[in-house]
């Protein structure tokens, strides 16, 4: 069997987690921090804070911003269920915009529809890998007539003053906008090491923050970091020093911090980052190069003059077919001993979204682009032969379904 995602751990990331191992601390402490400096040199963001996963960071970033009860928060329909359930945690209301007709994610036409005197915050998604259009994006949300419409109802938000761009970032490590790399590009981006991601920790994911003046992103990164472990003053590596044990907890924070051992992982990872998203680059020109003579096939579009993916999924997509039809497709491949998958089941097609009322008929291109998906592998230590053999058994599943 062909596998959909299998990690990429390398001897060099297998030794670095011993060295955690051996070492005597093995939670959050000074690995941690070399990961969360690392990931800030990389990215060239402001400040970076390493949490247990994207969710935790998502969470964590509306939680600090005071979103609630009352609120709406804008993300796309066609993501992972995360995007809207942190909001739901929050106790606030997603609302969801459609993606565009000919792109994976969501447009500043779509989000500026949806903007209304209730939103705080708005999540685009970088689908696939690919940024959203943050120029336009971090434009809308400075216009003097969407900024007349911001309610604060915080100093957090007073401060900032208009909504929040907080960019769900789990597939775009790596990729650019006009040169600039995610978590340079947005207010907040937040990266995911799930297991299945470019770079994994097992589970694990980063707060790129990168507010603008007069925020300052030191002091947000303190503040997370208290109310992310409890809301304690002192973390544990740091009460280990000499007279420090007391410590004091000023309100119920949450428990969503990194250890050492995930984040030697992760650097291990980075260092190797570079080589990782040229070896998928290549797994995705294969396919590229072998399904573009089908006139059945509707080839991602992952590099263009304005951006680089950093090629999380390769999503192929055949013309014209119907949700059923590509199951029936599926089947076939999946006979074949090669694993795919289908991104993303629209929220609204997912029970707990259906049974709020939200219907998948208001999210046509959302519903349109999973339909007719199929998810390639596209994993590190993939061989030629097997590259082959994934476009063979896709090109004749495909055929005999049409
Ligand atoms: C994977 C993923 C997440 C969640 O990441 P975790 O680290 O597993 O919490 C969020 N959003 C999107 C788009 C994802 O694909």
């Amino acid at each position: 069997m062909i596998p959909f995602s299998p990690p990429y751990i390398s001897k060099k990331a297998i030794q670095a987690v011993v060295n955690v191992l051996q070492s005597g601390w093995i939670t959050t402490g000074p690995v941690t921090k070399e990961f969360e400096n690392k990931i800030t040199a990389y990215c060239g963001n402001q400040k970076t804070l390493c949490v247990n996963s994207a969710t935790a960071g998502l969470e964590l970033m509306l939680r600090w911003f005071g979103v609630g009860p009352g609120d709406e928060v804008i993300v796309p329909a066609y993501t992972y269920c995360a995007t809207a359930n942190v909001v739901a945690h929050c106790g606030a209301k997603p609302v969801m915009v459609d993606s565009g007709a000919d792109n994976v994610n969501i447009t500043h036409e779509s989000i500026r529809r949806a903007v209304t005197a209730k939103t705080k915050v708005i999540m685009p998604v970088d689908v696939f890998g690919i940024p959203c259009s943050y120029d336009e994006i971090n434009s809308l949300v400075r216009e003097p007539e969407i900024m007349k419409q911001f309610h604060p109802s915080n100093p957090v938000q007073e401060k900032l003053g208009r909504i929040l761009v907080l960019s769900d970032a789990a597939h775009s490590l790596g990729a650019t906008y006009h040169g600039k790399r995610t978590g340079n590009l947005t207010d907040v981006s937040v990266f995911s090491f799930h297991a299945v991601k470019n770079l994994t920790t097992a589970e694990g994911g980063a707060i790129a923050l990168n507010l603008p003046a007069p925020f300052n992103n030191e002091d947000i990164y303190a503040q997370l970091n208290i109310l992310g472990l409890h809301g304690q003053s002192k973390d544990a590596y740091s009460k280990t020093e000499k007279k420090s044990w007391r410590y004091d907890v000023a309100m119920a924070g949450y428990k969503m911090n990194m250890t050492d051992i995930q984040a030697a992982l992760g650097i291990a990872q980075l260092e190797e980052y570079d080589d990782i998203l040229r070896k998928r680059k290549y797994n995705f020109d294969a396919y590229t190069n072998a399904f573009r003579k089908y006139d059945w096939a509707v080839l991602p579009v992952y590099e263009t003059g304005q951006f680089l993916s950093s090629f999380q999924v390769y999503d192929l997509r055949i013309k014209g077919i119907t949700e059923k039809t590509r199951d029936k497709i599926i089947d076939a491949i999946m006979e074949k001993e090669v694993s795919v998958n289908v991104h993303f089941q629209p929220l609204p097609m997912l029970s707990y979204y259906k049974n709020l009322g939200y219907q998948v008929k208001d999210y046509p291109n959302a519903y349109k682009h999973y339909a007719a998906e199929i998810s390639l592998p596209v994993f590190y230590s993939m061989t030629d032969e097997q590259l082959q053999e994934v476009i063979e058994v896709v090109t004749d599943a495909v055929q005999n379904n049409l």
